[in-house]
């Protein structure tokens, strides 16, 4: 059966019999009478927190650590932090992007006056900056004592010089608190490349640089607080012992909380969840995995504000296979968020996202959000270094379940560590380089934008509305349509990175 202007979402997924990817629908074109810039992607996370963008990073280490939650909070998403670390790594991780602030360094490499030259070349050489700040005793908070650049040992031939020698004393410094443009200022009198901030005894506290001076720009999308701090959220397990994480997360001001376990719905989730709700009632409480209504409403009934969904869908994921349980993320993402909309619960599409159109259909079926992992890991701001094989520029990406992960201490999520026998529900690859975040969200908005258009639709809300009102159609694809949709029948062609700002593409 077809039908001339496609199908409703719920005639769909009523007359199939079997799960439903994303990649098994296509979604019917819309009227245009609007531009892309027009188009407003801002959407739920939970109830309480709004973004401007829907992507979240996913809790995994090689995915989310600060750097990841500040660029893409900054972009107008928001990051997850990893909980494969202990209470204090973590804790230290949400305060780095609660204490962010745009242009400065708030944790600069510093050396002692008796580190040597050979000292800064391998900051250099790992880090790829030069400018330290030296003070009294070596430590981020001590007195500051001079400063080294490039041009104070770039002539230098002995490297084990003593760095009290060769370093600059008499400094251009500013007091913490000055805004950007007056540091900019400064900079631009002082015609420095560094300029360190100090607290009224004299300790650094910061360090701006004329080079992220130059480049600095705006985030008007970033994802913030009524305190204009940037919005981050931690991941916790459902163990009894995680509630003193919780509550150190919380004493560092992290936003929203992901309780982290492959099949959400047990009795310690829903204790877990009514225990944040009552000690820490202003918290927002994201619960998950889930994949059927039946196992939303549990969550939703203990008091979850927001819903993670997905079982198995992840592109490191072996769960399927190995324990026979899961779902396909389309039918997955349209059942729960049916049901958890009743309750104005937005839920997040997790895993399985590649490409745009994933974001595009997971937002059609209801999602309020998709959490990447893949998708992300290779970006600039990941945990981890470039490696490179057979001359790509690739970065380590693994399952928290994988052997590897589990054995670094991950695999909470899934109650296996501690135990002697492993059961591996995932892997451990590779992801290709894709820039910075900065540029990679820019395109997926774009992406995003122009998808929306071809709906017809002027937002996420919109699209929800119309998903809802039955005027968003849809059909399934069949094998050949599949092959249709793709490149095909050429003799070769040029293989376009599916997102195409990467740097090799
Ligand atoms: P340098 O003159 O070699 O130190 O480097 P630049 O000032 O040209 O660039 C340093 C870049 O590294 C800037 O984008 C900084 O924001 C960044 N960066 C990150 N962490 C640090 C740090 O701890 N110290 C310094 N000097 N730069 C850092
Ligand atoms: P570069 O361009 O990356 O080498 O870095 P800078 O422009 O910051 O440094 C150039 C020279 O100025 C070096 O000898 C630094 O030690 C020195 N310098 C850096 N900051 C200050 C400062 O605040 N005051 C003074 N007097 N010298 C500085
Ligand atoms: P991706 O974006 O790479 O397709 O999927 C990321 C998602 O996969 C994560 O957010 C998480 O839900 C899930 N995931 C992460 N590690 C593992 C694992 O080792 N096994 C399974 N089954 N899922 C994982």
């Amino acid at each position: 059966m077809t039908e001339p202007n496609g199908f409703t979402a719920a005639q769909l997924f009523a007359a199939s019999q079997s799960a439903i990817t994303y990649n098994d629908i296509i979604l019917m074109p819309g009227t245009i009478d609007f531009g892309p810039a027009e188009v407003d992607l801002t959407t739920r996370l939970t109830r309480d927190i709004t973004l401007r963008r829907p992507l979240v990073s996913s809790p995994m280490d090689t995915v989310t650590e600060h750097r990841m939650a500040i660029a893409l909070a900054l972009a107008g998403g928001i990051g997850i932090i990893h909980y494969n670390c202990t209470v204090e790594e973590q804790v230290a991780q949400v305060k780095k992007v609660r204490r962010f602030e745009n242009g400065f360094i708030l944790d600069p490499l510093v050396l002692s006056p008796d580190h040597t030259i050979a000292d800064v070349d391998r900051i250099k050489a790992t880090h790829g900056f030069s400018g330290i700040p030296i003070t009294e005793d070596g430590t981020l908070k001590g007195k500051l004592a001079g400063i080294v650049t490039n041009r104070d040992i770039d002539f230098e031939t002995d490297r084990t010089r003593k760095l009290r020698e060769v370093m600059t004393t008499e400094l251009v410094t500013a007091r913490k608190g000055i805004t950007l443009n007056e540091a900019n200022e400064i900079l631009r009198h002082s015609k420095k490349g560094k300029l360190p901030l100090v607290d009224e005894k004299g300790r650094l506290v910061a360090l701006t640089s004329r080079r992220d001076l130059r480049k600095n720009r705006d985030f008007p999308d970033a994802t913030k607080d009524a305190g204009k701090q940037l919005m981050v959220g931690a991941a916790i397990s459902t163990k009894n012992e995680d509630r003193d994480r919780l509550d150190a997360l919380v004493e560092a001001g992290v936003s929203v909380v992901v309780i982290d376990a492959a099949q959400g719905d047990s009795v310690y989730q829903h204790e877990m969840i009514r225990y944040i709700k009552k000690k820490h009632p202003a918290l927002q409480v994201i619960g998950g995995n889930v994949v059927t209504p039946r196992q939303a409403e549990n969550l939703i009934k203990a008091g979850a504000d927001g819903l993670r969904i997905g079982m198995g869908p992840g592109s490191i994921c072996t769960t399927q296979e190995v324990m026979a349980v899961g779902r396909g993320q389309g039918t997955a993402v349209y059942y729960t968020a049916q049901a958890a909309r009743k309750h104005g619960v937005p839920v997040i599409a997790d895993g399985g996202i590649s490409v745009i159109g994933h974001i595009v259909k997971a937002l059609a079926l209801g999602a309020g959000a998709v959490m990447c992992g893949s998708l992300f890991a290779g970006t600039d701001e990941s945990p981890g270094e470039y490696v490179y094989r057979d001359g790509v520029r690739l970065k380590v990406y693994r399952g928290m379940a994988s052997l590897e992960a589990m054995k670094a201490g991950g695999g909470k999520r899934y109650f296996t560590e501690s135990k002697d026998i492993k059961v591996a529900q995932g892997v451990s690859g590779y992801v290709q380089d894709r820039g910075t975040m900065f540029d990679l969200v820019a395109y997926l908005t774009q992406g995003l934008r122009l998808a929306l258009q071809d709906l017809g639709v002027r937002s996420v809300a919109a699209l929800h509305k119309s998903l809802e009102s039955g005027d968003l159609r849809m059909e399934l694809r069949s094998a050949s349509a599949q092959r249709e949709g793709g490149v095909h029948d050429l003799y070769a062609y040029t293989q376009p990175d599916s997102l195409s700002n990467s740097r090799n593409g």
